[in-house]
């Protein structure tokens, strides 16, 4: 049997993420010696765009750059994996977003500049109307403006389309998101900074009707290594079991299940086969390394725990 190809559309964050191994944190004011420095693609919207296209779909993404060589390298990151970047725009004077990462021996620690991501705006949504509209799915994430977020929303409702929001980083959202959104898929500290109360496993279920009582049409959870758990008014609670894997880097799990999320349901799977095929894409993820390199090929996935 043949399958519908997905056809996703992402309009969201691109960052460099410049990642700095040392064996400590510099006290305040102090200079130390670092170890090694990684230049590694990233941002949530970029990497769900792969993610998307290495699992088949045809992945459109709308966002902006700055007219650098770490944009042009990310541009460049998003073509090798097949994602249609024609709505990705170069801002001339603003650098390209960045993540400046410490890793050390005890900890790690994140300085996110939005840079180039805070120019993605309204109007480049509507300019990539045309694009959109040749997608069914459109993924959605909180790196850019929010009033873009809502504006790409509303568009994709125009258009027929359905939304997924992954509300990352979490943040106040305004009542009308969530009515534009299909799927919401927060992970469980996000689900506590949305609902504002403590998400321990008796509550898991009624904190997630919070979201779907705001206007979500369903509620996807996720819970790392163990797995997810799915709320919808036709399918109830469900809590859909993790696959053990050795871990290797959890970086872009996130981002894995919900772009095979968007191809599932794209590709017209139920949402508890698609929140399944989520988490098989997302156990592989975490066995590799880099959030982009480590997001699994389609025939990889279907080999996996068969
Ligand atoms: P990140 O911010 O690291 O990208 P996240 O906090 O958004 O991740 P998680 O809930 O940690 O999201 O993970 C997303 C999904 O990835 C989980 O629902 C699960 O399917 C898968 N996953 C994450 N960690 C593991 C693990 N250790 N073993 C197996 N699967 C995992």
């Amino acid at each position: 049997m043949t399958r519908k190809r997905a056809q996703v559309a992402v309009v969201g964050s691109l960052n460099m993420d410049v990642v700095v191994k040392a064996k400590r944190a510099p006290k305040m004011g102090e200079t130390v010696m670092g170890e090694a420095v990684h230049f590694i693609p990233g941002g949530k919207g970029a990497n769900q765009a792969v993610a998307a296209a290495k699992l088949g779909a045809q992945a459109v993404m709308i966002g902006a750059v700055g007219d650098d060589p770490f944009g042009r390298s990310l541009l460049e990151s998003l073509r090798k994996s097949g994602v249609n970047t024609r709505g990705v725009k170069t801002v001339p004077g603003v650098a390209t977003g960045i993540a400046s990462i410490l890793l050390t021996d005890e900890d790690n620690s994140i300085v996110v500049v939005a840079g180039a991501n805070g120019r993605c705006l309204p109007e480049d949504v509507e300019a990539g109307r045309e694009m959109l509209s040749g997608a069914d799915i459109l993924l959605l994430q909180l790196e850019i403006p929010l009033e873009t977020v809502l504006a790409a929303a509303r568009t994709a409702k125009e258009l027929g389309m359905k939304v997924i929001l992954n509300p990352a980083p979490a943040r106040e959202l305004p009542e009308e998101l969530y009515r534009l959104t299909d799927v919401i898929t927060p992970n469980r500290s996000e689900l506590e900074f949305l609902t504002g109360r403590p998400v321990d496993e008796g509550g898991l279920e009624a904190s997630m009707k919070v979201l779907l009582e705001r206007g979500a049409g369903c509620v996807v959870t996720t819970l790392g290594a163990e797995g997810a758990a799915l709320l919808s008014p036709e399918e109830g609670f469900r809590r859909v079991k993790g696959y053990a894997v050795e871990v290797v880097d959890t970086t872009g799990a996130g981002d894995a299940f919900n772009a095979a999320l968007a191809c599932g349901l794209s590709e017209g799977m139920g949402l508890s086969a698609a929140v399944d095929f989520a988490g098989r894409t997302a156990a592989l993820a975490v066995t590799r390394l880099g959030a982009q390199d480590g997001m699994p090929l389609r025939k990889e996935v279907e080999e996996f725990a068969k």
